[in-house]
């Protein structure tokens, strides 16, 4: 039986997972929801024997069951080449105890590559299965990170084009340079004079000006969105788990049916919901454990059952985990609810009015899978440097919060099962962090100069994408109030 796709919010049923992805967020604001997870159609030692590729496909085509084999194999193929500087994709690196899982060699070196690089062939291949004739125009606001993965992903896929939108000031200067280097014709990176709230709010106007719509249909487009909460983000994620898996088998670490545990360093939960997904496809995981930083609402939500965003929002060196409200936890409440609409609907008008709600003891029982807990600022350095110096291997800011809080697990509980840290980000998109962290003096370099010394530090290469932005020529220079935004875009989609 085929699987269909609905809104946690139940405004929305039966879609195609080709319709869902498209869609992205559901009409009512609720999150496409599968209506069952399939089990895996493979041997954990069939798994084994296949390559990254390969693999992708089985898990994948369990979700996507409406693409065709060829359609879906297509887009594996153009998502996981060369821009990857390792034909494993996604290898596991050995280190004090426990495996890491290298996410990061992708065009951006962070995780989020793994997803973005393919999400640009399921949304063209999604349109032409549904006859859908215009281009697809994918509108991103970011505060740094998310924006050049996008950029990277969508640049020169035929039928999409991409406009990102940064706040001026608001990035480092190796995530500002990163973007307006980007090349493709299909591409426009703006600076926004304001803030990334600014930035947000104006790309939500945008989304929701059906004037605009209208004028952009008559010229062939159609706006989209390439956030988290798209259910074509979150399969591709599942793959590496099953991967991680499959390589311990393989490597004799394990054996066939032996549990792993997961650790995830996390933000808007995407990442680890895909974990929990695998677990749910029969992958032998044992604990799911959670991982915050500073902004630790999840924790909290773990430990206490009440999810309340009312509190400071703390700026920390794992940036891309500062986030209150993490989206994807939508689709765990609506499964902890019983799978019920309703509820889930009562729980989010909660978030959105008084920033807080409460679930059930019974709703709780269904978070027993999860381990929750948090490292911060200090913790998260220590981390870094010890085990840099017990070993020389360098993570960067984000992986250390998961280190960190693994240890904080192992310590809890004293379980021995072998475990699976997700390496989110290279350290070298995070280098001078990482080496205060290591002890060393970073006040005089620029960060170039402290790639470099990264580079001899921890014996590994200055990674492509680092070496690309160096001396790459700057190719955007658009700048706007946030009143010009609409103008922008009016303008570039000609
Ligand atoms: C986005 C991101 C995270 C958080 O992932 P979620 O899926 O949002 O939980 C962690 N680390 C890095 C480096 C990221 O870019």
């Amino acid at each position: 039986m085929s699987i269909s796709y609905s809104s946690t919010r139940g405004g929305e049923t039966g879609l195609t997972a080709s319709e869902a992805i498209l869609q992205g967020l559901a009409k009512d604001g609720g999150l496409f929801v599968p209506d069952r997870i399939p089990a895996l159609d493979h041997t954990l030692a069939e798994l084994a024997r296949m390559d990254y590729r390969e693999l992708a496909y089985q898990v994948m085509k369990l979700f996507f069951d409406d693409f065709t084999e060829e359609e879906l194999r297509g887009c594996i193929e153009k998502a996981y080449d060369e821009k990857f500087d390792t034909p494993e994709i996604a290898p596991l690196a050995y280190a004090e105890g426990a495996y890491y899982l290298e996410l990061f060699h992708g065009a951006t070196i962070a995780f989020k590559d793994m997803a973005l690089s393919i999400l640009p062939h399921l949304m063209t291949t999604s349109a032409k299965k549904n006859a859908i004739s215009e281009e697809i125009v994918i509108l991103t606001a970011t505060s740094g990170d998310t924006g050049k993965a996008a950029l990277a992903g969508f640049a020169d896929v035929p039928g999409t084009r991409i406009m990102v939108f940064y706040p001026k000031g608001g990035v480092s200067r190796i995530q500002e340079l990163q973007m307006v280097t980007q090349k493709g014709a299909n591409t426009r990176v703006v600076a926004i004079h304001g803030n990334f709230d600014d930035a947000q709010t104006g790309v939500k106007k945008l989304f929701a000006d059906r004037e605009l719509e209208r004028s952009m249909k008559e010229r062939g487009f159609r706006f989209s969105s390439a956030n988290s909460i798209n259910i074509g983000r979150l399969v591709p994620q599942i793959c590496y788990y099953v991967y991680a898996y499959a390589t311990l088998l393989k490597e004799e670490r394990i054996g066939e049916g032996d549990p792993v545990n997961i650790v995830v360093p996390t933000g808007n939960f995407g990442n680890i919901l895909a974990a929990f997904y695998a677990k749910q496809m029969g992958l032998p995981v044992g604990k799911l454990i959670c991982a915050s930083n500073t902004n630790k609402v999840l924790f909290d939500f773990f430990r206490s059952g009440t999810y309340d965003r009312n509190r400071e929002f703390v700026l920390t060196s794992s940036p891309s985990m500062d986030i209150l409200i993490s989206s994807n936890l939508e689709r765990l409440i609506y499964r902890i609810g019983g799978n019920s609409p309703e509820r889930c609907k009562e729980l989010m008008a909660l978030l959105s009015g008084d920033g807080k709600y409460e679930i059930t003891e019974k709703e709780r029982e269904g978070l027993s899978d999860f381990y929750g807990n948090f490292a911060d600022e200090e913790e998260t350095f220590a981390e870094i440097r010890r085990i840099y110096e017990s070993c020389g291997y360098v993570i960067d800011t984000h992986t250390a919060v998961a280190s960190a809080v693994y240890q904080k697990y192992l310590a809890d509980t004293k379980d021995e099962t072998p475990s699976i840290i997700a390496s989110t980000a290279s350290p070298f998109k995070f280098t001078r962090n990482v080496m205060k962290a290591m002890g060393e003096d970073v006040s005089a370099e620029d960060d170039f100069a402290l790639v470099d010394r990264l580079s001899h530090l921890s014996g590994v290469a200055v990674p492509r994408a680092v070496k690309e932005i160096r001396n790459a020529a700057v190719l955007h220079d658009t700048e706007c109030d946030v009143d010009g935004m609409k103008a922008v875009v009016e303008a570039f989609l000609v």
